[in-house]
Order: C-alpha cells, then structure tokens, then sequence
C-alpha cells in the first residue's frame, strides 16, 4: 500500500455511526479532511492505490450497502463561514442546519426554509436540497470546486463554477450526476430584512417549520429523510389517476404527487421488512427500527416502487443514493 504524507487514513471504518440511516459496512479507507491540501493527498492516495472515491458529507443521503464501500472515504469537514453584508462564503463541510442560525444571527433571510435538514452544505448542494418550495440553487452565486481527474489528465484543479454551470435541477445537479466534482466551498446571496424585524420573524417562520417537521416526519427514527423524489405526472397517465381518485386534485401541485400519497393509497405504511419499516407518518420514509440491514431497505424501496408501478403506471426515482452497491 502507497502512503502520503501526514493524513490519517484509517482502515475498515463501519459507516453505522456515520450516516443518519445507522446502516452501512465498512469503509475500506475512511479519511477527514479539512482543507484543499488534505484533499489533494486523499486525492494522490487514491489514485497511487487505484481506490474508488467516496465523497461524503453528513451522511443524511444516502444507503450504503451491508458489505460496505471498497475504496476511500472521504470525509469533508472545511468548516469555514464568512459573511460580509448580504453575501455568505460557506466552506462544504460546513453543517447546513448551522449555517440556518448563523445566517438570521446576521439579519439575513433566505435559508429559513433550510431549518432541519441534516448534512453539510456541500451535500445540500449536491442534493439541491430543498424544502417549503425554495432549495439552495435558488441562492447560489458561485460554487468552488476541485475536479477529480487523474494527475496526468490535468486533475486535481480549483475552480468557481457559476449557478448555471451547476446544473441545478430538482434534488439533483452536475455533482450529484456527474460525481467528479468536490466542493470545497460556495457563495450565497440571501436578503437583508430592515433592522429590528429580522430575527424575530424568521425564528418564527424557523419553528413553524421545525413544528411542521416533527408532526409530520418520523424524526424518533434513524432515516435517510424521503427515499423517493416526487413524481412529476403529465397526460394520460395523470388522467386516468384522477378518474379513479378525484380527491388527488387537491393535493397535486404542478403536476407533482408527493410519494407519500401513493403509499398511503397502497396501505404500505407501517410495513416492515427485517429492521426496515415504512413510516407510519410518512410515507416516503423508511425507517431504521434498530437493527434494520441495506438489504431490508433495498426490499422496502423495490416493493414500493413495484406496487406504484403496477397501480399507477408511475416509475418511482430513489432521491437517495446507494453507496457500495
Ligand atoms: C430527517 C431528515 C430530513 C431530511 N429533510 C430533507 C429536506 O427537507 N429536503 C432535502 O432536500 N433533503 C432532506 N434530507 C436529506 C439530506 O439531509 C439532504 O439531502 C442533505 O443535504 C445531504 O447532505 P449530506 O452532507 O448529509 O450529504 P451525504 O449524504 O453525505 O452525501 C449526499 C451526496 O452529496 C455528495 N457530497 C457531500 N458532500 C460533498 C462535497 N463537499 N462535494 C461533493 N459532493 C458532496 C455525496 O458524494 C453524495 O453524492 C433529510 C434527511 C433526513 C435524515
């Protein structure tokens, strides 16, 4: 095995107490990084061992496999935080529910709806994560990045991309599609309430959501949040749904059904597989009741998206992403 320098990387790291789902096996190597020059010898580690990469974040989004992740981890955790007037520079490992206070400590709006979501900035970006009808693209000027090209391809090179160049589309972007890219940071432009009205507003707007959350999400549970994206239904498809079940009119919006809908419709709610179950409160969350395995997940995802497809004629797309599969 070819060594680097100074960083620590550690062998066989279970991801239980890694990720939120508390599912996963081992990661061969796992390391934590804190700046471009730790990335650049995690990089240079990977490619002397010819290791997979794994770019890993909070962990909020993802199912690794029971057998584990055969290469390297590595863990993001710049935590950097500038903000000068209405303009946040955040580092991606930066935690996404922190950068929420810290930016109503500063008079900022934007991010309230953010209150909640796990994970580091650079998985919200790589996500676009979202919720309450705004996500991240929505303020984001420029993000950094480090592309992971061998050496001798040019690799390993920083640059800005601009909100464009990412690409962003629901829960996805260049970096989620394409996972060449690190993000090392990224600059967002909120707004500036008036003086004196800011901070009280926004803790309420914060906790109205955070209530909203907790009523309606199984949060007592380990989980990955919504394992599904919505689907966006059109045409004859949609047409014959809405003969059958008229009542859907007032719930879709913009053509989209919340998964949840069709699971309640289906009574897969409260249906378990192993250590895996189907929220009881949500229907696009599966939940770890203890001791559930990737295995029981997987059969979970594929009974709902069979059952859907069989009634509904509608294919279901995992908003998840599995890791060592
Ligand atoms: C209880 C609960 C509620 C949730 N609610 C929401 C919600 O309302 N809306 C929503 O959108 N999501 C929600 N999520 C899902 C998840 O929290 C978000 O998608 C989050 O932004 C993922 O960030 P992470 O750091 O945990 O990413 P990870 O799970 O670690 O990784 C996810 C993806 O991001 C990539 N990634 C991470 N960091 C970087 C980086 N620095 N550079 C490049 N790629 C990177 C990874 O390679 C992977 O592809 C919820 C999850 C839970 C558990």
């Amino acid at each position: 095995m070819k060594d680097v320098k100074s960083l620590n990387i550690q062998k066989n790291i279970s991801f239980l107490k890694y990720t939120t789902f508390k599912i996963g096996g081992p990661a061969k190597f796992f390391c934590v990084v804190e700046n471009v020059d730790e990335i650049k010898e995690a990089l240079e580690f990977a490619e002397k061992n010819k290791l997979d990469i794994f770019i890993f974040g909070g962990g909020s989004n993802i199912l690794v496999s029971d057998k584990g992740f055969d290469g390297l981890v590595i863990k993001i955790n710049n935590q950097k935080l500038e903000i000068k007037n209405n303009e946040i520079n955040v580092e991606g490992g930066f935690p996404f529910s922190k950068l929420v206070s810290e930016s109503v400590k500063n008079n900022l709006t934007g991010l309230e709806w953010a209150a909640g979501i796990p994970g580091t900035v650079g998985g919200a970006i790589c996500n676009n994560a979202g919720a309450h009808g705004k996500s991240i693209q929505d303020i984001i000027e420029k993000v950094e990045i480090i592309e992971i090209v061998p050496l001798d391809k040019g690799g390993w090179g920083v640059r800005k991309l601009t909100n464009q160049e990412c690409s962003f589309s629901y829960r996805n972007s260049i970096f989620k599609s394409e996972k060449k890219y690190i993000i090392l940071s990224a600059i967002l432009k909120c707004g500036i309430y008036p003086l004196g009205f800011q901070e009280d507003e926004s803790r309420k707007i914060i906790s109205g959501y955070l209530e909203t959350r907790k009523q309606k999400q199984s949060l007592e549970y380990p989980s990955a949040g919504s394992v599904f994206k919505n689907p966006e239904i059109e045409g004859e498809i949609l047409d014959k749904i809405l003969i059958k079940y008229p009542e859907l009119k007032e719930i879709i919006k913009d053509n989209i059904v919340p998964v949840g809908w069709f699971v309640e419709e289906l009574g897969l709610k409260g249906k378990k597989i192993g250590g895996a179950m189907i929220s009881e409160k949500h229907g696009n969350f599966i939940v770890n009741t203890g001791s559930a395995k990737a295995e029981d997940v997987v059969i979970l995802i594929s009974l709902i998206k069979q059952k859907v497809r069989n009634r509904f004629g509608v294919q279901l797309q995992e908003e998840i992403e599995y890791v060592g599969f």
